[in-house]
Formats: structure tokens, C-alpha cells, sequence
């Protein structure tokens, strides 16, 4: 048994601090590549004082997450962080194992015997669910689904989002029932020019859809969208941008907030939605309704099953006593006669394989990314997590660097410390015919790069930045043209 100085008993397994130098690198995995796990790569293997491998980890054929899968297709300029991930995997000691999933094609138990690190960056996969009835309706939709369905994710293209109907309402009134109402409301014009999935494209098409309604539950001072994204919707070519007078009006409360706050952006935000209240309607084919003080307590269904109305109460604010203002339910409520309905009232995680999970927050215990064995707890030696599944889903994608550099700090401390495990099989020629061997179908880095230049070829014809390739099938066949 080792023991240290004062007599303790350490664990067998940890390691001294020599790792990390050209005769022993430091052998990292991550597990998840969208922007949490690149940015987690980068900062290691920018580390000028350190002689790291980082293996990357993705269950589907394609990386970059919700850059690829989240991000709207009419916001181009942001996936460009893409190039910055393309840096890092240029990198010496970066790879990537694309279509191998963590928990079924690999565990994390097997994972440890070639990883000193093996680290979780998988976001959160799930919407969170209103609790109303009706909920479960056809025609009731989360925005996760919609999402994902028109950005091509491979698990997505069967939905199916009856588009018949003429009014819609998107529940919530963060950035992505922003984007949801925007991509409905875009003319096929707008959308022709993007990298959409090319069948939601064709179903966007020939949308019916005239109104549509995003619903806020408390008042425009507490919205979650940002600034950008709102002043969006009122430049839209085929709908014009609508709020009603009175719930834009702040109510005393928020109106005492607001009043001692030097919150640049939040005064800025209700100019923009003043302005939207000043704003003569063009006549265009659509209008996008932003509600305030509204909540959903009931879809109601025809007898086929299918929504047709949404009833909402209305709120008035009061104080949450920790110093902010929620939403209490008045006697009075409305009947929105919409045929679908989005709710996107946020992400949240799923539990993983082999790791602790702290169910009511949606993440997995941690300490600075150390995962903790309970919320609290010890932790878990060698095991760290990034991103939405350590801190939740807020900020934007830059806020996931500055968190995976607090990961990071917190693997070298622990490196140094001596607190690392150490693997059995260090050797990444070892592990890669261990992945193979288990997933025959893995994905490089160069396989993806192949994909990218062909989506991106079949884009051009058309003007539009790529054609992507929505099934597994499809980018199989297309990286073995030879079957
Ligand atoms: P979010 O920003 O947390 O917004 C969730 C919204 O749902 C809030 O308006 C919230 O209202 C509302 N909500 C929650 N529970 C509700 C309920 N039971 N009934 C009615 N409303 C309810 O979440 P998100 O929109 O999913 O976005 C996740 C993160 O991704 C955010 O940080 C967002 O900024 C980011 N994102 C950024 C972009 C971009 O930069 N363009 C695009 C998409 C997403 P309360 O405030 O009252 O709780």
C-alpha cells in the first residue's frame, strides 16, 4: 500500500505529476464535440508546457453539436467559430472518433484503463416540459425537436410539423423560441439561401402559417432573448413585428428595477420592443406577435387528437423574494385559436453511463469540472465535465471557452497534485483498434473533412453555403462511393 507522509492511505491508482512530457503525455478523452468540447481541446493543447493527446468523442458521424445542429440556419456568421475548431483539430495529438458512443460502444469503466482524463462535454439533450395538460397533444411540439429537425440533425428527419395550420404559438421568450418564431416567419426566399435541411425547406415552402405568437410569461424587462436576436424580428422580408401596447408598459415593479439599473443592453432591450409598439404594420403575409404576462395552462385538443386553441392566463409580477420578480396567474385567461404549438422553455440534461446526476438541475455534480461522486461529494478521480452538462444551458457558445478553461485549470491542478489515475494502456495505437474494433464505422477527422467539402459542393450550385447530408446512410455512402 503507498502512503503518504502523514501515514495516509492514498489511492492506489493515482499518479505522480510526471505526466505530461514528451516520454509520458498526458492522455485525455472527451466525450461530445460541440463547442464545450472543442473549446476544452483547444485550451489543452494550447498549453506550451504540457505534452497532451485529446481524443474526441462523437455518437453521431458529424462534429461541431449545436453549431451544426442548434445554431439557425439563417445565422451563418456564427457557425464561422467552426474554423477555430478546425485549428484545434489540426493540431499534433488531436483526434477524432466520430460515430462511437460513449455508455454503449465504449463505456467510461473501459475508457479509464487508456485515459488519464476522460472528459464529459455531451450539453443538454433534453427541453424541459411545461406540465399542463394537453401537453402530449398532436401538434404539440418542443423546440428541440423543430430544431434539430430543420438543421438536418440524422435522429430528427422523420418529424413531422403540420404546417396547415395558420397560427402558432412558441412558448417561452429565450433565444431559441427567437429563432423557431424567425425561421416560421422567414419567406422561402430567405430560407433558400441558408444551409436548412433541404426537406424542411420544401415543407417551409408551403407553410399556411400566417400568425405567429411568441409567449412570454413575465414582462419585457424580464425576457431572456438578447438584443440582437429580438431587433431581428423586426426586419423580416414577410412579417411584420407586433407587441400590445399594455404589456409592454412596464408595471411598477419591473418599472423600479429598470429605473436604478445602468443595464445598458436591458434599456436598449425595451427601446426596441417601444419601438416595435410604434411600428405601422406593412401588410405583409405574416405577423410575429410578441406576448407579454401571459402563461399556457391548457392545450386544447379537437377529437382527433389534434391542438386547436392554447389557454393562457394572464400574470401580474411579483417579488420572488431572492430579489427578482415572478409571474403569479391572475382570474383572468384567453383562448389563443392557434393549431400548433412550440414550447421552448428551455434545454436541460440527461443523466450519463456511469456518472452521478443531479437531477433537479439537469447537470452533473461538479466542483470548478470536477464531477463530484454526489452533489457535494468527493470527487471522482480523473473525470471532469464542460459546458451545459456542468453549468446548465445559458450563455452563448463563446461562454463555453471561458468555462472549459476552468476545466482545464482544474485537470493540471490535479495533475500536478498527483491526483490523476493512471491508465493501464497509455498507448493511443492500443485504444484506436480498441474503438475500431468496437465501432468498425468510426469517423476521422479526414472522413468529416471529405463530408464538409461535399456538402459544401452541392451547396454552391445553388447559392446556398452547403447541402448537408441528414442520414447516417447518406454520409456513409458518400465517404464509400464504392459501397
Ligand atoms: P432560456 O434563455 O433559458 O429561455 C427560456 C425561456 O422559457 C424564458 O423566457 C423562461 O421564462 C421561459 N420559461 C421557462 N419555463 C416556463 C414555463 N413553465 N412557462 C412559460 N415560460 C417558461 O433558454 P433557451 O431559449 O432555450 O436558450 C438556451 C441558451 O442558448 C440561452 O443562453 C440562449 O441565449 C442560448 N442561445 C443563444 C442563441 C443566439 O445567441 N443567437 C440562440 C439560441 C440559444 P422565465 O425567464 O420567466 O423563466
Amino acid at each position: 500500500m503507498i502512503m503518504d507522509p502523514k501515514g495516509k492511505r492514498k489511492n492506489q491508482l493515482t499518479h505522480t505529476a510526471s505526466s505530461g512530457t514528451a516520454d509520458q503525455p498526458l492522455r485525455v478523452a472527451v466525450v461530445g464535440s460541440g463547442p464545450a468540447g472543442f473549446f476544452v481541446a483547444q485550451s489543452l493543447l494550447a498549453k506550451t508546457d504540457l505534452v497532451v493527446t485529446v481524443d474526441l468523442y462523437e455518437r453521431l458521424l458529424t462534429p461541431f453539436g449545436l453549431v451544426r445542429f442548434g445554431v439557425a440556419p439563417d445565422h451563418e456568421e456564427i457557425k464561422r467559430v467552426a474554423r477555430q475548431f478546425d485549428k484545434v483539430a489540426a493540431k499534433p495529438g488531436f483526434r477524432f472518433f466520430g460515430n462511437v458512443d460513449v455508455g454503449s460502444d465504449v463505456t467510461l469503466d473501459e475508457l479509464k484503463s487508456y485515459y488519464h482524463i476522460i472528459c464529459f462535454t455531451t450539453g443538454a439533450q433534453t427541453d424541459r416540459r411545461m406540465g399542463i395538460p394537453g401537453e402530449d397533444l398532436a401538434r404539440s411540439h418542443t423546440a428541440t425537436e423543430f430544431v434539430a429537425w430543420y438543421n438536418g440533425h440524422p435522429e430528427y428527419q422523420d418529424c413531422q410539423f403540420d404546417l396547415s395550420v395558420e397560427r402558432v404559438a412558441v412558448v417561452g421568450v429565450g433565444n431559441v423560441a427567437v429563432d423557431v418564431a424567425r425561421i416560421l416567419s422567414r419567406t422561402a426566399e430567405e430560407l433558400s439561401t441558408t444551409d436548412i435541411a433541404d426537406y424542411a425547406l420544401k415543407t417551409l415552402r408551403q407553410s399556411r402559417v400566417k400568425e405567429v405568437y411568441i409567449l412570454g410569461r413575465r414582462g419585457p424587462a424580464q425576457a431572456a432573448f438578447t438584443n440582437p436576436e429580438v431587433k431581428e424580428l423586426g426586419e423580416l422580408a414577410g412579417a411584420d413585428i407586433r407587441v400590445l401596447e399594455d404589456e409592454i408598459v412596464l408595471d411598477p415593479l419591473s418599472s423600479a428595477e429598470v429605473e436604478q439599473s445602468d443595464d445598458r443592453k436591458l434599456h436598449r432591450k425595451l427601446e426596441i420592443l417601444r419601438e416595435f409598439g410604434v411600428h405601422s404594420p406593412a401588410g405583409k403575409r405574416r405577423t410575429l406577435t410578441i406576448r407579454f404576462l401571459v402563461s399556457p395552462v391548457e392545450l386544447v385538443g379537437n377529437q382527433d387528437g389534434q391542438v386547436v386553441g392554447l389557454r393562457v392566463v394572464r400574470n401580474r409580477l411579483v417579488e420572488d423574494g431572492r430579489g427578482g420578480l415572478r409571474a403569479e396567474a391572475t382570474d383572468q385567461s384567453e383562448l389563443l385559436p392557434v393549431g400548433l404549438v412550440f414550447r421552448s422553455v428551455g434545454y436541460h440534461g440527461v443523466p450519463l453511463a456511469g456518472l452521478p446526476f443531479d437531477h433537479k438541475r439537469g447537470v452533473v455534480p461538479n466542483e470548478l469540472g470536477r464531477v463530484l461522486a454526489s452533489p457535494g461529494g468527493a470527487p471522482m478521480p480523473g473525470v471532469y465535465v464542460s459546458g451545459w452538462i456542468k453549468r446548465g444551458p445559458s450563455g452563448v457558445i463563446g461562454t463555453n471557452k471561458r468555462d472549459a478553461v476552468e476545466t482545464v485549470k482544474a485537470m493540471l491542478e490535479d495533475l500536478a497534485l498527483g491526483k490523476l489515475p493512471s491508465p493501464a494502456h497509455p498507448e493511443p495505437a492500443t485504444l484506436e483498434s480498441f474503438v475500431r474494433q468496437r465501432q468498425s464505422a468510426m469517423i476521422t477527422y479526414a472522413d468529416w473533412q471529405r463530408i464538409n467539402q461535399l456538402e459544401i459542393a452541392r451547396g454552391e450550385p445553388q447559392g446556398r453555403p452547403r447541402v448537408k447530408f441528414t442520414s447516417t446512410e447518406e454520409i456513409l455512402a458518400a465517404l464509400n462511393p464504392e459501397g
